[in-house]
Formats: structure tokens, sequence, C-alpha cells
């Protein structure tokens, strides 16, 4: 196991456009089980290469069902709305409400290179636009309505754990 420094708005890497994955080779997967292992250390359902400083189209997911890995993804479909909290690993201790698709459909490459498609609703589609905002350099803080919020010490910390991509 392998933990990557995850980078903090701010960090002007954050900001840039990825470039798009060519190949599989012995260093992007480490790459991809360390950005997992980061991810589930720091209680996140999503993380991007540029949150651990490399910039490649390559995300990975896990909302609790099956940990996605999605090379080069593109959204293929949107459908319908939710407005709800969202947080990011790269702004700790905050949350916004941000406008999603209430149902997205994911073209990727898996880790084999192999081309798949997900559909996901509610808390998926969420994080499946919040990841693949990362790699064009876009940060939820960007599309928050209204304020950004500080986490109440009082709220659960399970309630914490679902929103932080
Ligand atoms: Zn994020």
């Amino acid at each position: 196991m392998a933990l990557r420094t995850i980078r903090v708005e701010g960090d002007p890497i954050l900001r840039k456009e990825c470039r798009p994955v060519k190949e599989m080779n012995e260093r992007t997967h480490i790459l991809i089980n360390d950005m997992f292992d980061t991810m589930y250390e720091a209680d996140g359902v999503g993380l991007a290469g540029p949150q651990v400083g490399i910039l490649k189209r390559l995300c990975v997911i896990d909302c609790g069902d099956d940990p996605l890995v999605l090379i080069n993804p593109e959204i293929v479909s949107v459908e319908g709305e939710q407005i709800g909290q969202e947080g990011c690993l790269s702004v700790p201790g905050k949350y916004g409400i941000v406008k999603r698709p209430a149902k997205v459909t994911v073209r990727a490459l898996n880790e084999d290179m192999e081309e798949y498609e997900v559909t996901g609703e509610g808390l998926l589609a969420r994080a499946l636009c919040h990841e693949i905002g990362h790699l064009d350099g876009q940060m939820y803080v960007d599309l928050v309505i209204g304020e950004l919020h500080s986490y109440d010490e009082e709220m659960e910390s399970e309630e914490i754990e679902e929103m932080s991509e």
C-alpha cells in the first residue's frame, strides 16, 4: 500500500487539463493502486489524476458498489438533474451545493484498456461528473450554488465520507 499526497485547492496542477492515457504500463498500474489506497485512506468516493499530481485522464471511483477505474472517460449522455451537497478531497473541510445530472452514462477504458460504459444515478452520477471535471481542470467550487460551507462539527462522520470526491 502506497499513499500519494493529495493536492489541495490553490495548487495550479488542479487547474490543468489532463492528457489522454495512450497505453497501460506497470507505472500506471501502480498509480491506479496507489490512487485507490489514497482514496480509501482519506474516506473519499473518488479521486482523479491531478489530485495526486498526475496530469493523466484517469480517475477511480468507489461509491460502495464496484470500484471503478476510468481511463480517458467521456460523458455520453445525461438525464435529469439533482441538487445536493458535494465535497472534494482537494478542498478539505468544505462542502457546497451543486447541481448535477440525475443520471449519467460514461464511456471509458478499464485497467486493461478495454472500452466499457457505466451508467450512474444519485451519488455515482455526481461522482462521475465531479471526477471527469477534475480531468479538465474543473473544481466543484466553481459550480457551487451560494456559499461554500465548512463542516459542522456535529455532522455525522458517515455523511462526510459520502461526500468527499
Ligand atoms: Zn474532487
